[in-house]
C-alpha cells in the first residue's frame, strides 16, 4: 500500500493519542501506589495499636483477678508477664514490658537485659528508645516511637546495632503497676510487602498495556488502511484517484529512469455524450455506466498498470510496455469492449462509446506534460467524431520519440 504524507499525519496523531493515554495510565498507577502505600502504613499503625491493646487486656485481666483477691498481686504480675512473653503475631511480632524507671521486666529474646536499666540503650541513629517509650507512655498514656532495632533470630543483641532495622512500636501505659507494654513492626518488611503488591499490580498493568497496545495497533492499522483507501481509491469505481496520481508522479518518474527499456504511455479516456446518458436514463444509471466502464478498463489492464478515475466519466491509464504500439492496442481493446456492452434498463438497453487519447512519454519529458498531451489527443479524438483512439499525432516537433 503506497504511503502518503496524510498517512504519516494520521499515524502521528494516533500515536499522540496513544502516548497520552499511556501517560494517563502511568500517572494513575503512581497516584494509586501513593494512596496504597499510605493506606498500608496507616493500617500497620492501627494494627500495631490493636496488638498492643491485646497485651494490655491480658495485664488488666490479671490485675482484676488480684483486685478480686483470687490471686496475689505478685502471682498476677508473674502470670501476666509469662502470658505476654509467650504471645506472638505474624513472624517477628512479640511484646516486651519495662517500667517507668527503665527496668526491663520482660523481653522474650533479650533475656540478658531483663532486670537491667535499659535507658542507656541507643540505636545507630542515636535514639534512646526506652527513654522515649517512657516519655511517650507517661505523657500520653501511649503512642508511637520510631527507631532501629535488631530482628529476632538475627544476632539478637542490643550492642550489635549494625544488624538493626527500622521499627515502629506502640507503647501503652498501665499506671496501676507502672508497666509500659510495647510491641512493634519492622517497617522495612512493610515496605517490601508494599513493593511486592506494587510489582504485582505493575505486572498486571503491563500485561494489560501490552494487550491494549496490540489491539490498538491492529485497529489503527485497519483504520489507516481504510483511510488510505478513501484517499487513493475512488468509491464508485475502486480505481485510483486523480490525487493519488498527482502524489505519485515523482515515483513514476523514478521508475522511468530505472527502467529505460520500457515505454510509459498515458491513455486518457472519456465516455462520449455522457451528459445525455444521465439526461435520458437518470443519474443512477449514469453511475452504473461509469462503474461498469471502470470495471472493463481494470479487467483489460495488467496488475502493474495504474487505472485512474480522473474526473466524472474520464479515466486515465498509466501503462509501461515494451513498444509504443502496446498502449494503442490496449486502448482499442477497451474501446471495442465498451462499445459492445449493452446497459440494461426498463425500456430495453442502450450502448455507449468512448474516445481515447494516448501520449508516449518522450525522453526527458515530465509526466505531467505527457498527461497534458494525452488530454489534447483525447480532444482531437472527440473533434474527429468520437468512438476512436488518437495517439501521438499532429503535435508539431515531437522530435525524439522513445
Ligand atoms: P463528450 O462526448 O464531449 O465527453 O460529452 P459529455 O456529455 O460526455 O461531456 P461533459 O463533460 O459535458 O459531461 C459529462 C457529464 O458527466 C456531466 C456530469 O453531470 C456527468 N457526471 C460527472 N460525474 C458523474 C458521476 O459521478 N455520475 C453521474 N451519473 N454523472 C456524472
Ligand atoms: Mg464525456
Ligand atoms: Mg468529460
Amino acid at each position: 500500500m503506497p504511503k502518503s504524507a496524510t498517512d504519516f499525519k494520521i499515524a502521528k496523531k494516533l500515536s499522540l493519542i496513544y502516548i497520552i493515554s499511556l501517560t494517563g495510565i502511568i500517572i494513575t498507577l503512581l497516584l494509586f501506589y501513593n494512596v496504597f502505600k499510605n493506606t498500608i502504613f496507616q493500617e500497620k499503625h492501627s494494627q500495631t495499636k490493636s496488638l498492643s491493646d491485646a497485651a494490655l487486656a491480658v495485664v488488666k485481666h490479671f490485675h482484676s483477678l488480684a483486685q478480686q483477691g483470687a490471686i496475689s498481686t505478685t502471682q498476677a504480675k508473674t502470670s501476666a508477664l509469662q502470658t505476654i512473653e509467650a504471645m506472638r503475631f505474624n513472624q517477628l511480632g512479640y511484646y516486651w514490658i519495662n517500667d517507668s524507671q527503665g527496668i526491663l521486666l520482660m523481653h522474650p529474646f533479650m533475656t540478658k537485659l531483663v532486670g537491667v536499666d535499659v535507658r542507656p540503650v541507643q540505636d545507630k541513629s542515636g535514639i534512646f528508645m526506652f527513654q522515649e517509650f517512657i516519655d511517650m507512655a507517661k505523657s500520653n498514656r501511649g503512642g508511637f516511637v520510631e527507631y532501629y532495632w535488631p530482628k529476632p533470630n538475627s544476632s539478637f543483641d542490643s550492642e550489635n546495632t549494625s544488624e538493626s532495622y527500622p521499627k515502629i512500636s506502640y507503647v501503652a501505659y498501665f499506671s496501676e503497676w507502672d508497666w509500659i507494654v510495647g510491641t512493634g513492626i519492622y517497617t522495612d518488611d512493610a515496605k517490601n510487602e508494599i513493593l511486592n503488591y506494587a510489582l504485582r499490580a505493575i505486572g498486571v498493568v503491563i500485561a494489560f498495556t501490552i494487550i491494549y497496545t496490540l489491539i490498538s495497533l491492529y485497529f489503527v492499522k485497519r483504520l489507516v488502511e481504510h483511510l488510505n483507501n478513501l484517499a487513493i481509491k475512488d468509491s464508485l469505481t475502486n480505481l485510483f484517484t486523480r490525487r493519488f496520481l498527482n502524489e505519485n508522479l515523482t515515483n513514476l518518474e523514478a521508475k522511468i529512469k530505472r527502467d529505460a527499456d520500457s515505454v510509459l504511455s498515458v491513455i486518457f479516456m472519456d465516455i462520449d455524450h455522457f451528459k445525455s446518458v444521465n439526461d435520458t436514463y437518470g443519474h443512477a444509471m449514469g453511475d452504473q455506466v461509469i462503474a461498469k466502464t471502470a470495471e472493463m478498463i481494470q479487467n483489460s489492464c495488467r496488475p502493474d498498470d495504474l487505472c485512474i478515475r480522473y474526473g466524472g466519466e474520464e479515466f486515465a491509464i498509466i501503462t509501461f510496455s515494451e513498444n509504443r504500439e502496446a498502449a494503442r492496442i490496449l486502448a482499442e481493446r477497451i474501446r471495442r469492449k465498451v462499445s459492445s456492452q449493452i446497459f440494461r434498463n426498463d425500456n430495453g438497453g442502450f450502448k455507449v462509446t468512448l474516445s481515447a487519447g494516448i501520449a508516449n512519454n518522450l525522453l526527458n519529458e515530465n509526466i505531467s506534460t505527457t498527461i497534458d498531451r494525452a488530454d489534447q489527443y483525447l480532444y482531437l479524438a472527440k473533434e474527429r467524431g468520437r468512438d476512436q483512439v488518437v495517439m501521438n499525432e499532429e503535435i508539431p516537433r515531437l522530435s525524439i520519440v522513445r
